[in-house]
């Protein structure tokens, strides 16, 4: 069977990532998680005082780019591939709830989109990827053979995003939580670079009322389809 680009693509807290993962692992893909990426750069600029009281310097974030290395190692203990920034595994780091605050920001900065979107190119030179995030059908692999765009409203998004923290044993304040997904939907959509869209050729996925199982073979169809050649 051919190997192909899958982009995933939709609002924060949607259940792409775990979509995506869970895919790459059936049919034996490379998963990449593009927001990390953005969220490692977000936490090297808070780190580097280049975030102060909410306020982006994005003029000494540009200047830093060339010193900002970021990487995926295999999985670790708990089965999953962690994010590296210089060497260092932040992947619990970049989840918390000041970074998430701070990325879209730092992700509506274009020369910080021109540099991740190069390093997500090459992970797909070979093909045989599912990458999700907010413009892979739309900016960094237009050509991708199957692209989804996930959907789900904002308040069952932060229910979700709510058990999540729980589960890591993490505060949880819903309306904080609502917020920053309004939030982030807002700058994401709206930003020059390119916004958060539905590629003309995505298949829609609207997941308010759709358990995982449901949302797998729902994807698992559509990639038999398209990896047939008959969609
Ligand atoms: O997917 P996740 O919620 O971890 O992404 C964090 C943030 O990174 C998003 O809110 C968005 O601002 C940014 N992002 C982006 N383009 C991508 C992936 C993520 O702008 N391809």
């Amino acid at each position: 069977m051919r190997k192909i680009i899958i982009a995933i693509d939709g609002y924060s807290s949607s259940g792409k990532s775990t979509m995506a993962r869970d895919l790459a692992s059936r049919i034996g893909y490379v998963y990449v998680d593009s927001g990390a990426m953005y969220r490692a750069v977000t936490l090297y600029a808070l780190r580097n005082g280049m975030i102060k009281e909410g306020q982006l310097d994005a003029a000494a974030l540009v200047k830093a780019l060339p010193d900002v290395e970021i990487a995926f190692n295999a999985a670790g203990e708990d089965g999953r591939q962690h994010t590296l920034l210089n060497g260092e595994d932040v992947e619990k780091e970049i989840r918390s709830m000041e970074v998430s605050g701070m990325v879209s920001p730092v992700a509506a900065v274009p020369e910080v989109r021109h540099r991740l979107t190069d390093l997500q190119r090459s992970f797909g030179r070979e093909r045989g990827i599912v990458m999700d995030g907010r413009d892979i059908g739309s900016t960094v692999f237009p050509d991708a053979e199957m692209k989804v765009f996930v959907d789900a409203s904002p308040e069952v998004r932060a229910d979700r995003r709510c058990k999540e923290l729980a589960e890591k044993g993490e505060p949880t304040d819903y309306a904080a939580v609502l917020a920053n997904i309004k939030e982030r939907d807002y700058i994401d959509t709206h930003r020059k670079e390119s916004p958060l869209v539905k590629a003309d050729d995505a298949h829609l996925l609207d997941n308010d009322h759709m358990t995982i199982p449901e949302q797998m073979s729902w994807l698992l169809d559509l990639y038999q389809k398209i990896s047939n050649g008959s969609n």
